[in-house]
């Protein structure tokens, strides 16, 4: 299927164009209608089957429709287990938004937290994190999640994995309660689907 048949705007559909690809994948026709029409998404797919554009590209378009005034805020966090997960995110943001009024920026640990101070006080409105620093930036009040309005959790079987279950269940109370919320996993175990009981609100479920 099109790009353009899912509903995705000019801008994101040159984006795409832009970067060759012709169709949408299995997940991206699937995630991305559900994602515009703003439902809580669980979809179950490896890497590799397009599963970074199938939130990045809808969230975008949300954030972008609903666009808000300066400064810029943080409305979308992308949650992801790893440093290297996280800045291969980022910049596919990054990629996909330049043609929108949208600032993104990563913050992980292994690296100063001045500079990533710095960004947020210059305003991101998605931003890509780790949740170890996550939360060390929450405590050092240099982020706020007032106007947040879409989490996604990428790669939340590896989460499980490394341990972060208490950290994202901590960084979820201190989230809006009215939110999207959009969890992709590799693999479908008990406890992927105990853990998207908690953090997600009739999900639509996609397998691919
Ligand atoms: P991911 O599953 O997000 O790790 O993406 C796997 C690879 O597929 C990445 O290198 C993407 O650039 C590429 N990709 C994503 N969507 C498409 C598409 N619709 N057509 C062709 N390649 C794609």
């Amino acid at each position: 299927m099109s790009f353009d048949a899912l509903g995705l705007c000019d801008a994101l559909v040159q984006a795409v164009a832009d970067k060759g690809y012709t169709v949408a994948s299995q997940i991206q026709g699937e995630a991305i209608p559900a994602i515009l029409n703003q439902r809580d998404v669980m979809a179950v797919a490896q890497t590799g089957t397009g599963k970074t554009a199938a939130f990045t590209l809808p969230v975008l378009q949300l954030l972008s429709a609903g666009e808000s005034a300066q400064p810029h805020h943080v409305r979308a966090l992308i949650i992801t287990p790893t440093r290297e997960l996280a800045a291969q995110v980022a910049k596919s943001v990054e990629n996909y938004s330049g043609l929108l009024n949208i600032r993104s920026g990563a913050v992980f640990g292994g690296v100063r937290i001045e500079p990533q101070i710095r960004q947020l006080q210059q305003g991101v409105d998605v931003l890509v994190a780790t949740p170890g620093r996550l939360i060390d930036l929450y405590n050092q009040q240099a982020i706020s999640f007032e106007h947040l309005e879409i989490l996604v959790l990428d790669e939340a079987d590896r989460m499980l994995d490394l341990g972060f279950v208490e950290d994202i269940q901590h960084i979820q109370t201190l989230l809006p309660s009215k939110r999207q919320t959009l969890l992709f996993s590799a693999t479908f175990s008990n406890d992927i689907q105990t853990f998207a009981k908690n953090m997600l609100n009739m999900p639509l479920i996609i397998a691919v």
